[in-house]
């Protein structure tokens, strides 16, 4: 496609009201544009990626055996009063009339309609298992719509049925599907973990699990073991431990993949002067620091990391390769617990908290001596008593969780091995539920088996947040000059810039490269606008597809750049052979 008549509004500056990164670049960059709260236009960017990604998932669905279907959003009132999801549902259920008085629903989901569905044209264990999907329009009224295509109010969902004549049926159409999201999520590049979860309102009998985006804008928070795959969402892993064991400590970690970045990130603060000495550890528990603010010690835990992810604490560390002590420390003084305000924090941190009042609360400084069983490098550990700032947890390091080595009980780590728990942020992309006859019993699903007997169906759920895998994979996939898209769901897969449509030999060469590329069924983007090049470029890292072939002074020479993305790396090679290095 042609740039120069193509609708790619992008921004300088991203409007003010956008929080979250992957919000502000996908606005800048020209993929979505905001029509009322929590309400979206993609645009022709958006709109592609938002079918690459459709397309991945419908691919999943087909060799997952699953018949794609489309059903209403509209939905008649009497089934949610069948279901009896009318009245409890609550205000995010859109409801209204119709010309006649008729009561109407706009589908937050679609068990109601699906399971009338099948109760009617379904009735002999022969034709079951069955699973259907659609990809449809969802409407929530969300209290709070925030983070762009995070959470809206109008969002495409996919979401799948299935039908079981027997619960091992289920167990097997749900590990199916389980696989399923899986293949998705890892094809649309994102680091993901699936998590045991609670029901909640949808409900069911049988066991669900929510996949996790890990990013730190996340709203949920997920508890993995360090040593073996046990991995929960927070509330289901206290559901399993019980309130948090009064001595528990808080540990933090580093995480060795993101080293060099931290350790970057820090020479360059380290560069600004801002940083101070070690103080004095606090090695206090997490009880005797809760009772000091008055909080019971599992809410202490609840803020304490959440303060984190929102203020980016500082993390301290002193060692060498043999760790002796780690420290996480507030950007206040670490030395008192002292009730500190928005203002403050701000002050010292030079980045705006998010917050609007006094927080009460500052973050004390930790430490867990027990480190021995830790092997891990840890961030800042190449550098005697480094001071990073900016740091993010998730990201750079996790808090972890553990018993108190003096005095170790059950319960306060891995509900399966005991081993110790890492927290992380995430974003639910997708969730599996085991919903059993739940629906079936209140809609009178029931089939034949093979006895001539009449049974329940038994269901599971599968719903996957397709506009919400964007903004996912935005915060997971940028740096700061634009997006960087996986190639698998990039809108193109080439950025051909024709540096001057006033250089004849640059515009004969990118136009027959344009050619060649559409020929070889290579996705194409040519920016063949009258701008400066400076504009261009920014624009091309803005946008974040995966290569750029850049048509300039070399052309007359029959010589092109050759840039990576995601590496910068860039080569200068001959117009003939990069077809070629392309496809
Ligand atoms: P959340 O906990 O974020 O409110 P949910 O548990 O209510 O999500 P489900 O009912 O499980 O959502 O819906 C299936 C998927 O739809 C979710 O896993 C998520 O990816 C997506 N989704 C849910 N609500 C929204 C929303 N408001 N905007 C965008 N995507 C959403
Ligand atoms: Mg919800
Ligand atoms: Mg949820
Ligand atoms: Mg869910």
């Amino acid at each position: 496609m042609r740039q120069e008549k193509l609708l790619i509004p992008t921004l300088r500056e991203a409007p003010s009201e956008a929080e979250a990164i992957s919000h502000q670049l996908l606005l800048r960059a020209g993929f979505i544009r905001q029509v009322a709260a929590g309400i979206y236009t993609y645009l022709p960017l958006g709109l592609r990626v938002l079918r690459k990604v459709s397309a991945i998932v419908r691919e999943e669905m087909e060799l997952a055996g699953v018949q794609e279907i489309l059903m209403p959003a509209m939905q008649p009132a009497e089934l949610w009063h069948e279901s009896g999801r009318y009245e409890v549902y609550g205000q995010e259920l859109i409801r209204f009339q119709d010309r006649h008085q008729r009561e109407f629903v706009l589908g937050p989901t679609h068990e109601e309609v699906i399971t009338a569905l099948v109760r009617n044209e379904v009735n002999s264990y022969r034709k079951l298992p069955l699973t259907l999907y659609q990809i449809q329009t969802k409407f929530r009224d969300e209290r709070r719509p925030r983070f762009g295509l995070l959470r809206g109010r109008e969002f495409l969902m996919k979401d799948a049925y299935s039908f079981d004549s027997s619960w091992e049926g289920l167990d097997s159409s749900y590990r199916s599907m389980y696989d399923a999201y899986c293949r998705i999520f890892a094809r649309c590049g994102l680091n993901y973990r699936p998590v045991e979860a609670d029901a909640g309102a949808i409900g069911g009998e049988g066991g669900t699990h929510e996949f996790m985006a890990l990013a730190d804008i996340g709203e949920d928070t997920v508890v993995s073991c360090m040593s073996c795959d046990y991995a929960a969402n927070l509330e289901k892993a206290e559901g399993h431990s019980g309130e948090a064991d009064p001595s528990l400590l808080l540990q933090v970690e580093g995480n060795a993949e993101a080293g060099s970045a931290v350790n970057k990130q820090g020479q360059a603060a380290a560069g600004a002067g801002h940083y101070d000495r070690l103080h004095t550890p606090d090695t206090r528990t997490i009880q005797e620091l809760a009772q000091s603010t008055g909080m019971a010690a599992s809410s202490f835990v609840k803020t304490l990391i959440y303060l984190c992810d929102e203020n980016y604490i500082a993390v301290l560390v002193r060692g060498d390769h043999e760790v002796n002590e780690i420290k996480v420390k507030h950007a206040l003084d670490a030395e008192n617990l002292v009730l500190a305000d928005a203002a403050a924090i701000e002050a010292i941190t030079g980045a705006p908290t998010g917050f609007a009042g006094p927080i009460g609360l500052s973050i004390p400084i930790l430490v867990d001596r027990s480190v021995a069983a830790m092997k891990t490098v840890i961030v800042g550990a190449n550098e005697q008593d480094y001071h990073l700032r900016n740091v993010q947890p998730g990201r750079d390091f996790s808090l972890r969780i553990m018993g108190d080595y003096r005095n170790a009980t059950e319960g306060d780590c891995c509900p399966r091995c005991g081993g110790g728990l890492v927290f992380h942020r995430g974003i639910e992309v997708g969730q599996v539920f085991k919903l059993g006859t739940k629906y079936s019993e209140k809609l009178d699903a029931k089939f034949l088996d093979s006895t001539g007997r009449e049974q329940l169906m038994i269901m599971g759920c599968y719903g996957i947040g397709i506009s919400r895998i964007l903004s996912a994979v935005v915060e997971q996939h940028h740096d700061s000059g634009g997006i960087l898209w996986p190639n698998a769901i990039a809108p193109f897969y080439v950025h051909l810039i024709m540096v001057s449509v006033k250089d004849t030999e640059q515009v004969r060469l990118a136009e027959e490269l344009y050619r060649q590329l559409k020929v070889a069924g290579v996705e194409v983007l040519l920016d063949d606008r009258d701008e400066r090049p400076g504009v261009k470029f920014k624009d091309s890292d803005l946008i974040g597809i995966p290569i750029r072939i850049t048509v300039g002074r070399q052309a007359a020479e029959g010589l092109v750049e050759y840039r990576e993305r995601r590496t910068a790396e860039q080569i200068v090679i001959s117009a003939d052979t990069v077809v070629a290095k392309v496809t």
